[in-house]
């Protein structure tokens, strides 16, 4: 297992935009970060210059529990598809929380409680992220308040569970815990609550507690950075087999499982050791690489973080209801994001019921039920494959299986009683999401 993460940001020939802090229209400098990260997260996320940095012991003896996780070959597969080409998939979903949201969580609690914090709050939508991170607090002895989007907390009461079973606070958001949940319940007494309702709950529960801070994660620097692992335990293997992939593909929600999967790819591809294509696959429902605007937004839908440049559908955008969960986000990393605009790297979308098509078809052949976000990549390799049977290429094929789908089961059923519809959102949708953009000043 690598001792160290690496970072991407050093070995980029342009830097990405800086961060704006929206009280100042001015680059947000790390002091500004500490209200809303821990210091060593603050400065990871400005950090552009450290190449490869220390994976602390702690952080590593809980790494250690469920890593490296396996890198596999899908014979079968391959089998199936009568395709010439290898293909091999990093898998992530082997840990309670079922993704590899944990990576991040288990590096945001240690720093946490590092610096003296008491407890963290987070939203959770699909439910991973709030899994991962209770896992996290819980082996560090940190409290956990997660404000569960109203009609996930209903329609998901074993991810609840999960949550709970790890000692978190597992609140149904709109909540009159916080005065701007109570606002909200005021005006709509019935609604569902929405991510940018959790998310302004979670804030202000954060910032008015003791020691608490309020954390995310995906899209960040820091949580890219931690995601590296996945890439870097991917590379080691496949050195060990002797192999190198052709293509590196990786679903795409907020960038963080694709960003960690190619970093050392990219890097070779940035210091012109080889040149792998590497492929970004989003939902066609939320398509914010294929169709966004590359400008300056919120990172979040409350409007609360600093302004990224990243390619965005406006953090208005509410996207239609996309099974995947985890691939609703309106944003991109804005590591990916540059990279992406400097031609670095490819992106596709596709739609639901393609992707499942191909997840079930990947789990009759592999034996492991795939998240619906993971299904995308599988989707892409499968097309990818398919490409290769056509004009007899010999290529290597490596994608990232970020996850299990156990608690997507209600995705399945749609899909299998044939009740699934896609839904592609139209120039005017975009168009309302692109208005909601901020005013930010030529720099
Ligand atoms: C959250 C999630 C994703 C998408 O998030 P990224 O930050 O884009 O990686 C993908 N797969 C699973 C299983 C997830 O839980």
């Amino acid at each position: 297992m690598p001792k160290q993460w690496y970072n991407l940001r050093a070995d980029m020939k342009e830097q990405p935009d800086p961060m704006i802090n929206p009280a100042t229209m001015q680059p947000a400098t790390e002091e500004d970060l500490y209200p809303v990260f821990c210091k060593k997260l603050a400065h990871q996320e400005m950090d552009a210059e450290t190449r490869y940095v220390d994976i602390p012991e702690e952080i590593q003896e809980m790494y250690k529990i469920y890593r490296p996780s396996p890198l596999c070959r899908a014979y079968n597969l391959e089998k199936a598809l009568g395709t010439p080409a290898k293909i091999y998939y990093k898998f992530e979903g082997n840990n309670t929380s079922g993704s590899h949201k944990l990576n991040s969580a288990i590096a945001q609690a240690y720093y946490a409680k590092d610096q003296g914090l008491t407890c963290l709050t987070t939203e959770t939508g699909a439910g991973q992220w709030g899994t991962a991170l209770s896992e996290a607090c819980s082996y560090f002895g940190l409290g956990l308040t997660v404000f569960m989007v109203k009609v996930s907390y209903e329609q998901k009461p074993f991810r609840k569970a999960v949550m709970q079973t790890f000692d978190a606070n597992v609140i149904a958001s709109p909540s009159n815990t916080t005065n701007v949940g109570r606002q909200i319940l005021a005006n709509d007494p019935h609604t569902g609550g929405s991510l940018g309702c959790a998310i302004s709950e979670a804030v202000e529960k954060a910032v008015s507690t003791e020691n608490c801070r309020y954390v995310l994660g995906s899209v960040l620097n820091q949580v890219l950075l931690h995601q590296s692992i996945i890439g870097l335990e991917a590379k080691k293997a496949m050195d060990i087999l002797g192999e190198y992939p052709d293509v590196v593909i990786g679903c795409a929600g907020g960038g963080s499982n694709l960003g960690g999967l190619i970093a050392p790819y990219m890097q070779d591809k940035l210091t012109g050791k080889a040149d792998p294509r590497i492929v970004a696959v989003e939902p066609a429902s939320c398509p914010s690489f294929t169709r966004g605007k590359y400008a300056y937004d919120f990172c979040d839908t409350g409007k609360i973080t600093p302004l990224a440049k990243m390619y965005t559908l406006g953090s208005g955008f509410i996207p239609s209801a996309n099974h995947a969960g985890g691939l609703r986000y309106h944003g991109m990393s804005p590591i990916l994001s540059k990279l992406y605009h400097d031609g670095y790297m490819d992106a596709v979308s596709v739609e639901q019921t393609k992707v499942f098509e191909a997840a079930t078809f990947f789990a009759k052949h592999e034996t492991i039920l795939p998240a619906p976000e993971s299904a995308h990549a599988i989707r892409a390799a499968m097309d990818e494959a398919l490409r290769c049977k056509e004009t007899g290429e010999e290529k290597t094929i490596l994608f990232g299986l970020t996850g299990t789908g156990y608690f997507d089961m209600t995705a399945y059923t749609a899909f299998l009683e044939g009740k699934m519809s896609d839904y592609v959102p139209t120039d005017e949708d975009l168009q309302r999401g692109f208005d909601s953009l901020p005013q930010v000043p030529e720099r």
